[in-house]
């Protein structure tokens, strides 16, 4: 699936095993070749979790947070995507009001 983070265009799989550096993981985002995992051995509220988690690393890059000094990146990521999961499931109308949004914006 493909998935837009500003002006970039990620690749979205969801394979059985996701690994970084050896290590099995829930989700990898490489901002180099534009692609995130996500894996799908796990349950399905913790890859809605994970996918935003993601997002985050993808927003955290192409926003430059990086470039403050010393910026605890898994510690804001993991709060962005905590938060965020809980808003989205919480509120579904946020995510109907982005997308009306987002249609009025393109028609
Ligand atoms: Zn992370």
């Amino acid at each position: 699936m493909l998935l837009k983070v500003g002006l970039h265009t990620y690749d979205v799989t969801f394979p059985d095993v996701v690994t970084d550096q050896g290590k099995d993981v829930f989700g990898l985002t490489d901002t180099n070749t534009l692609t995130i995992q996500i894996s799908s051995s796990v349950q399905h509220s913790l890859q809605v979790e994970t996918l935003i988690h993601e997002i985050c690393h993808a927003c955290f890059y192409f926003s430059y947070l990086w470039k403050q000094n010393k910026p605890d990146e898994e510690l804001i990521v993991s709060q962005m995507a905590f938060f965020l999961s809980s808003v989205f499931i919480d509120n579904p109308w946020v995510l109907k009001f982005i997308q009306e949004g987002r249609a009025a914006f393109i028609s």
